[in-house]
C-alpha cells in the first residue's frame, strides 16, 4: 500500500508494507493513535523511527532531549516545559556538572527528575543565520551527538524535538531533513537505540516531518 497519504488528516491504520528499502531498511507503515498522528519506519534490525505530535514532555523513553541553550540557562520552548515538568534537580546537575555550559552543536547528558525519562540529553543547535554560519553541519552534530550519549548510556529509546526550529527559527523543512537522515543514518549503522521518536508540538510540524520521512524513505 502506498505511504504517501497525507497524516494530517488520514485516520486509519495502513498495514506493513512488505516492500523492502534497497538503503536496507524494510517494513514501513502509518496509523492514528489515539489523539497522536503516528509515523513510523522500521529498520531490517527491528528498530524504529516514529513520528509523534505533542509534548515532548508527555512522551516516555529512556531519553528525552532538550532543546538548551549553551549556557546551559533555561529558558522557553522545550527547556521550559523540561524545567518545570522535571522539576529543580535537573538544573542543579546541569550547573553542579557544566558549568561551562555547552558549546552550540554538541550535547550534554543529566538525570531526568520527574520526567518519565532515565536522562535529559541537553543539545544546543544552532541558532538560524541565513545558512552561510556552518548552521546544518551545527544542526548534525547536535542530533549525533545526541544519538551517540543514548548510546553509550545503553538507552533503548531516545525523544527529541525539532531543534532550532522555535527561538532558533531554523527553517522547519531543512531542519527536518538534517534531523531525519542524521538518524536514519545512524540507526543504518547502529540500529541502537531501538527507537528513536520525534514528538512535534503542532501538525504544521508533524506534516513537514512526515513528509521528509516519505521522501527519504523512498528514496
Ligand atoms: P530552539 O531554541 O532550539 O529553536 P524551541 O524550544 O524554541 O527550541 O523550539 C523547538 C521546537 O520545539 C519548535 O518547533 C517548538 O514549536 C517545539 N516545542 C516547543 N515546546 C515544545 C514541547 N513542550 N514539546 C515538543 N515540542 C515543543
Amino acid at each position: 500500500m502506498k505511504i504517501g497519504a497525507n497524516l494530517g488528516v488520514e485516520q486509519h491504520f495502513v498495514e506493513a508494507d512488505p516492500r523492502v528499502d534497497p538503503n536496507g531498511f524494510g517494513q514501513r507503515r502509518m496509523c492514528k493513535s489515539g489523539v497522536l498522528q503516528i509515523m513510523q519506519w522500521t529498520t531490517h534490525g527491528g528498530a524504529t523511527l516514529e513520528l509523534v505530535q505533542g509534548d515532548i514532555t508527555q512522551q516516555p523513553g529512556d531519553a528525552i532531549v532538550n532543546a538548551a541553550n549553551s549556557r546551559l540557562a533555561g529558558g522557553g520552548g522545550v527547556d521550559g516545559a523540561i524545567h518545570r515538568r522535571g522539576g529543580a534537580s535537573i538544573m542543579d546537575e546541569t550547573r553542579r556538572r557544566y558549568p561551562d555550559g555547552c558549546p552550540t552543536g554538541s550535547a550534554v547528558i543529566t538525570e531526568a527528575g520527574n520526567l518519565p525519562a532515565k536522562y535529559v540529553i541537553h543539545a544546543v543547535g544552532p541558532v538560524w543565520n541565513g545558512g552561510d554560519r556552518n548552521e546544518g553541519d551545527l544542526l548534525r552534530s547536535a542530533y549525533q551527538d545526541c544519538l551517540k550519549l543514548a548510546t553509550d548510556h545503553h538507552c533503548e529509546s531516545i525523544v527529541f524535538p525539532s531543534l532550532s526550529t522555535g527561538a532558533y527559527r531554523y527553517p522547519i523543512k531543512q531542519a527536518s531533513q538534517i534531523a531525519l537522515s542524521t538518524c536514519l543514518d545512524y540507526l543504518q549503522q547502529q540500529n541502537v537505540p531501538h527507537r528513536i521518536v520525534f514528538a512535534l508540538f503542532d501538525e504544521p510540524t508533524l506534516q513537514v516531518f512526515s513528509d521528509t520521512l516519505k521522501a527519504l524513505t523512498e528514496q
